[in-house]
């Protein structure tokens, strides 16, 4: 039996993320993961309708993950990778490059989306310094979340999460996002006049554009927003018809979320670079990847040292990491893994119908596994009122579903039951009619 005093050391020593510990409530404590669902140190079961921050893929403790990672731990847990190298980085780099589409062919490792967007950007900006012509400038999307890092916050900054650092952030040149949903009728315009603005800010400054950096399909923290392929196809065109680099964040979307193995295939578009993490090691241990076109990687060749990429960090291509990568890679590949994709959708689809005549649910959309619906309330974004007191009604039915502020989205782990996702719906229905009894 283990002492249960270790929730009170949570409490007085650690220091939560994105909370507000003095009014936030205790964090719950979680024993153990299995399938899609977690258990409290309480003996309660959470159904995690939200694969733990985007993360999982199969399920918690998935056992041939597991067997992976406690493999590779007795056999070689970390090498330093300059100088060095190991299986796990060689065959899972081989196999990542199998996997996307083009000659996606070089991968630089990382340890979390963050980093792996630093390292992006940093190869743009580098890769022009290296052809001898520098360009400078970067552009991004109105309500993209990059990470937290400074190069991820600048690319996406948003008040609601990096106010104090306003000053700090470097210059991004940001577009209009032409977000949709189910029975929208006006995308079209929105999508011409973010078209157009790309283009009046190409004409000025086009051959100073270094690269784009977007969220391809779906923008995730922003508030689950999604936008129509062909409007990214069309934004590819335009930026690398003007020298322009294209970064592909599909830290969210990679690895079937969207529906398909990787949202850019939907797109039609094989970016320079793509940033890769959250499921890529199935969610079992921090992993990022920045992978990048021969055509980049080449121009970072040369007889001397000033030509190379100078970053790295101390874990790079941490051998657990790459082990249990592997697995949720092969994993990703059976079979099964099409039909869940497609269930998934599917029961979205159905649910998001039963709610189309809901009076607070606004702006219902889907996008392969990820499905949001918007609460309609007074304060809406990130900090509206509306969220705390979801989290808490959400964690009372027993569901992780975690909004962002008014916006209430289901992405749950491939494995997930019928029954469980059914919960989830029930119990975003149960919410919309609570928040409509209050306001009535
Ligand atoms: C989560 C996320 C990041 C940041 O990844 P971390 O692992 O949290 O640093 C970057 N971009 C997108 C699209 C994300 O969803």
């Amino acid at each position: 039996m283990t002492a249960r005093d270790w929730p009170d050391f949570d409490a007085r020593h650690v220091w939560h993320p994105f909370t507000q510990a003095k009014n936030a409530p205790p964090a719950v404590p979680v024993v153990r993961g299995e399938g899609a669902c977690l258990y409290a140190a309480d003996g309660r079961r959470h159904i995690d309708l939200i694969s733990s921050w985007w993360v999982n893929l199969f399920g918690h403790a998935h056992p041939e993950i597991v067997r992976a990672v406690a493999d590779q731990a007795a056999t070689l847990e970390q090498v330093m990778f300059a100088g060095f190298t190991h299986e796990p980085a060689a065959r899972l780099a081989k196999e990542l490059a199998d996997l996307l589409p083009g000659d996606l062919n070089r991968v630089f490792f990382s340890d979390d989306g963050s980093t792996s967007v630093e390292a992006a950007l940093k190869l743009a900006i580098q890769f022009y310094v290296n052809e001898g012509r520098p360009r400078r400038r970067i552009l991004s999307f109105e309500g993209a979340y990059h990470g937290d890092t400074f190069g991820a916050m600048s690319a996406g900054f948003s008040e609601g999460f990096f106010a104090p650092f306003r000053e700090h952030v470097f210059a991004v040149d940001r577009l209009p996002y032409p977000a949709t949903w189910r029975g929208d009728t006006e995308v079209e315009a929105r999508e011409a006049a973010a078209l157009a603005a790309l283009d009046r800010l190409l004409d000025a400054a086009g051959d100073d554009v270094a690269a784009i950096i977007l969220e391809p399909l779906v923008q995730g923290a922003g508030g689950m927003r999604m936008a129509r392929p062909a409007f990214f196809r069309a934004v590819c065109e335009k930026v690398r018809a003007a020298g322009g680099l294209v970064i592909f964040d599909e830290i969210m979307t990679g690895f079937g979320r969207t529906g398909t193995l990787f949202a850019c295939e939907r797109i039609g578009v094989v970016p320079d670079l793509i940033c890769l993490s959250k499921g890529l090691t199935g969610g079992f241990l921090p992993l990022a990847v920045t992978v990048a076109r021969d055509a980049v990687y080449e121009a970072f060749l040369g007889d001397d040292f000033t030509k190379a990429f100078t970053h790295g960090h101390s874990f790079t291509a941490n051998p657990l990491g790459c082990a249990a990568a592997r697995a949720s890679l092969s994993l990703l590949q059976q079979p099964e893994t099409r039909l869940s994709l497609a269930r998934i959708e599917q029961a979205h689809a159905a649910a998001l119908d039963g709610l189309a005549e809901h009076p607070m649910a606004l702006r219902p959309r889907l996008t392969g596994t990820v499905a949001a619906v918007d609460f309609r309330v007074g304060d809406s974004g990130y900090q509206s009122a509306v969220g705390d007191r979801l989290k808490a009604f959400f964690v009372s039915r027993g569901v992780v579903i975690r909004p962002l502020g008014d916006v209430v989205y289901l992405l749950p782990p491939y494995c997930i039951s019928d029954e469980d996702l059914a919960e989830g719906w029930a119990a975003i229905a149960a919410a919309l009619d609570m928040v409509r009894a209050e306001a009535a």
